[in-house]
């Protein structure tokens, strides 16, 4: 049984397909949230997933999208790309979005976070202390979290040391240890943010009982063009070629 892991696609409609066309055939697609804001084709996005993601949680630029929380919360481009993100969000999209909470599990060994289980929607979990923190506020052994558009793993021993966090920049397959408990970050697909463009998944082998990230180039250009036509802010654009 094969699950992709997918995370912040951010409206980025170019790099999803690219994505969706990597990860092929799989049983089934969790999406960590965050599928709309900052990028330029929110109900394409949405309609997609809606399709092929089994399960979905919300991110904070969901929920300020629909104005579930507030648009103050964000700096400056990312309130304008809320907002606009918000105008354009079919009705029905917006009913969905309204309904999905930011973390939920799935069974008795997986769950998933937005940002983190301890807060959700605006931790960003990247710390040692942080995962040390929040191991304590699941049950599960994996929980998957988005957010912060790292791919990384931490891990934790039986005995209860704190192993990374490390960037997972390669697709070597990471082995799920029946004793350690892990958090998990596939990465950003819309909007990478360590220092690599190319979009971002993971895929968990439930067989093979293994994690492997993987990067997909995608067309940069395209989504830039998209923005830019839409008028969203000039950073936005620019920091897409540049993962960051
Ligand atoms: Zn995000």
């Amino acid at each position: 049984m094969q699950i992709a892991i997918i995370s912040d696609i951010h409206s980025n409609l170019a790099a999803l397909e690219a994505v969706l066309e990597a990860i092929g055939k799989v049983d089934a697609i969790w999406n960590l949230g965050d599928t709309i804001g900052y990028g330029p084709h929110p109900n394409e996005c949405m309609a997609l997933m809606r399709q092929q993601a089994q399960v979905m949680i919300a991110g904070n630029h969901d929920l300020a999208c629909i104005g579930a929380v507030p648009l103050d919360d964000f700096n400056t481009d990312a309130r304008i790309a809320n907002s606009w993100n918000g105008k354009q969000l079919d009705p029905d999209h917006r009913a969905f979005l309204e309904a999905l909470p930011p973390s939920r599990s799935i069974d008795e060994r997986f769950t998933l976070a937005h940002g983190s289980p301890r807060d959700p929607v605006w931790e960003y979990l990247l710390s040692r202390d942080q995962a040390e923190q929040n191991f304590d506020m699941f049950l599960q052994q994996v929980c998957f979290i988005g957010h912060s558009h790292v791919p990384l793993v931490v891990a934790r021993r039986p005995d209860g040391r704190i192993e990374g966090p490390v960037h997972a920049g390669d697709s070597k397959p990471l082995p799920l240890h029946r004793h350690y408990r892990y958090f998990i970050n596939p990465g950003s697909v819309g909007q990478p943010r360590d220092q690599d463009w190319r979009a971002a998944y993971a895929l968990l082998d439930l067989a093979a009982n293994t994690v492997t990230w993987h990067r997909v180039e995608y067309d940069v250009a395209a989504t830039q063009r998209d923005m830019e036509q839409a008028g969203l802010p000039r950073l936005l654009v620019a920091r897409l070629e540049h993962g960051i």
